[in-house]
């Protein structure tokens, strides 16, 4: 999942508005900024086939500290208690965990059976696996986006999220449809580099428009 983490974002910064949303952005994208990192420098294991666009294709054989429920969450208030101290604010210690808690939850219903729960010792593995449905799981997401986006987000702002929406859902749309049969984003490594840079480039773009 992509663009539907921000819906959680969206629905948080409506609650609590004296929190910037680039705060709640960066939250619930978290695990997708640490993920990048890790799988470069070799420490999380995905498969990309290249010759395979979908999303159901790509194996995430381990991503424990990025991914898991119990593991990540201990990792994330490291992350919280840093973002919680430098913009002194106490709340967003734990926000910023519901934010990170809330992918897991999104990315659960996307991902295939290979989200760990606890990330360490002998661990289950689960997923709903939405994702082999793409078009289904296209609209989906998009439709829980523009529904956050219209009833949270402030009047003013709410046409400039819903054409970033768009833009980048529609930027990732083969990994749903798949009418391009080669994976566009090619191997594990540039695709965990343009994961980084999807993410990073909303939180930015979102932050400055909102
Ligand atoms: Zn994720």
């Amino acid at each position: 999942m992509f663009i539907g983490h921000f819906g959680i974002a969206f629905i948080l910064s409506y609650f609590f508005p004296s929190i910037p949303l680039w705060v709640f952005l960066t939250a619930v994208s978290f695990p997708d900024l640490l993920w990048p990192i890790l799988v470069l420098i070799g420490k999380e294991k995905v498969i990309v086939n290249k010759n395979n666009p979908f999303m159901s294709d790509v194996k995430f054989e381990s991503y424990p500290y990025s991914h898991s429920l119990m593991l990540s969450s201990l990792f994330y208030c490291i992350s919280a208690a840093i973002f919680s101290i430098i913009l002194e604010n106490i709340l967003i210690f734990p926000l910023f965990l519901v934010g990170t808690a809330s992918h897991w939850f999104l990315d659960y219903l996307y991902h295939m059976h290979d989200m760990p729960v606890k990330g360490f010792g002998k661990d289950k593995k689960v997923g709903l696996s939405m994702w082999k449905n793409g078009p289904v799981a296209f609209f989906i997401e998009l439709i829980f986006y523009l529904i956050t986006a219209i009833l949270f987000l402030p009047s003013r702002f709410v046409l400039s999220a819903i054409e970033m929406g768009l833009i980048f859902h529609l930027a990732n749309s083969n990994s749903f449809f798949g009418y391009i049969k080669k994976n566009s984003l090619g191997g594990y490594k540039t695709n965990a580099i343009m994961v980084f840079v999807g993410y990073f480039l909303f939180i930015v773009l979102g932050g400055i428009l909102t």
